[in-house]
């Protein structure tokens, strides 16, 4: 048979700022795109292994994991193929089918996902809604105790460290907190904070906890990290029957390739990274400030915010929009102009963006392309 030539490129990524927000965290140091090559053939981790993937001593996978476990202040790590899977597998190991778990209102689709796949019964904790869409934790015990009163056992407490939606930094160690009081384990999902900002599973109260390795561990993965507190180590790493080394949940083996190696060669740039996570956040700070001197532009979520993740409310560039002759898609191409990409083609009334990762210098050169745009049609607003 004739195919396509699947000769690929992203050129138009590469070369220009792009302030998607899922993409910023996973953007490899050169010694990680090194490692990729260096492990681009299938299996590749797998020539000095003796039947468990996370005792490998070469490449030193086995010290990789402590190493991770002391970053993370955790007792047990593994990877897996993504915070979702991590997710699955706890819940898989830890619940029956028509168990309940509680989670946050603004918990990702993957916590859902995770959830239906395993047939469990999701009660929400909702937010407190526009404009800051808050997760409180008086809301998770209210949420507990009114199903506490019904007889309603629940399984398995979920909280979003970091939400993809307004990124709100939750008081994770509160809520574990409330969760532990009432005899249910807590997991916590740091896809959108582990490996950007300072992680201490410990200190935050978890039973569980994963991260997102191509989502904020500059990993090109799929690849995920499950952290385990060592009273559920038995539980979740449960070996076959029938092949005694291997993991059930893990499925023997997970990582098996370039995702684990470019993770690991990331891990030290990591460190490093989430040591400067306060200049970051002084930088999306400034990101705010500067937007919002637009007029018409609104951040919302918690303010001021506590991630690079911004949600911003245009109302102003919105109304160019209408009377643009490229309609909606002005702001897309206008932005392409100067050489900035990431927000959606043709939504002009609210994006999420990031500068995470971006020089001070880069920062102000893309608050300053959006205050031009804003200046070049400022006539075609109402
Ligand atoms: C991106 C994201 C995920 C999914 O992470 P994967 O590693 O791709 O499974 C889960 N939760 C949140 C909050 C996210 O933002």
């Amino acid at each position: 048979m004739k195919c396509q030539d699947y000769s690929l490129n992203r050129q138009t990524e590469r070369n220009n700022l792009n302030l998607n927000p899922l993409q910023r965290g996973g953007v490899l140091p050169p010694e990680s795109r090194e490692a990729l090559y260096e492990f681009s053939d299938g299996y590749s981790v797998c020539d000095y292994c003796s039947g468990r993937l996370d005792e490998i001593p070469k490449p030193s996978i086995d010290s990789f994991l402590e190493d991770m476990a002391r970053f993370i202040n955790v007792d047990q790590v593994r990877t897996v193929h993504g915070a979702r899977e991590g997710k699955f597998a706890v819940m898989h190991a830890l619940c029956q089918p028509g168990d309940t778990v509680v989670m946050d209102g603004n918990a990702h689709y993957t916590s859902h996902l995770a959830a239906e796949r395993n047939n469990l019964n999701i009660v929400e904790v909702p937010s407190t809604g526009e404009p800051e869409y808050r997760i409180d934790p008086v809301a998770y015990q209210e949420v507990l105790d009114n199903l506490d009163d019904q007889g309603e056992d629940v399984s398995l407490v979920l909280l979003t460290h970091v939400d993809g939606d307004y990124g709100n930094l939750t008081d994770a160690r509160a809520i574990g907190k409330i969760a532990h009081d009432a005899g249910i384990p807590f997991l916590l999902n740091c896809a959108y904070s582990m490996g950007r900002m300072p992680i201490d599973a410990k200190n935050l109260n978890t039973d569980f906890i994963v991260g997102s390795g191509h989502k904020s561990m500059a990993a090109s993965g799929p690849i995920g990290i499950l952290g385990v507190k060592e009273e559920w180590a038995d539980l979740i790493f449960k070996r076959s029957g029938r092949h005694q080394v291997k993991e059930l949940e893990m499925m023997g083996c997970t990582s098996r390739g370039a995702p684990i190696a470019t993770l690991m060669a990331s891990l030290p740039y990591i460190i490093d990274r989430v040591s400067k996570w306060d200049v970051e956040l002084q930088k999306t700070l400034y990101f705010v400030s500067e937007m919002e001197k637009i007029g018409g532009v609104k951040q919302i979520g918690v303010r001021p915010t506590q991630h690079d993740l911004v949600r911003f409310e245009t109302p102003f560039f919105h109304s160019i929009a209408d009377k643009h002759p490229r309609k909606g898609f002005y702001l897309y191409e206008e932005l392409k102009k100067k050489k900035i990409v990431g927000i959606k083609r043709g939504q002009t009334q609210w994006f999420k963006c990031s500068v995470y990762g971006f020089s001070q210098e880069q920062v102000h050169y893309i608050a300053h392309s959006f205050a031009e745009i804003a200046s070049n049609f400022r006539k075609m607003a109402d």
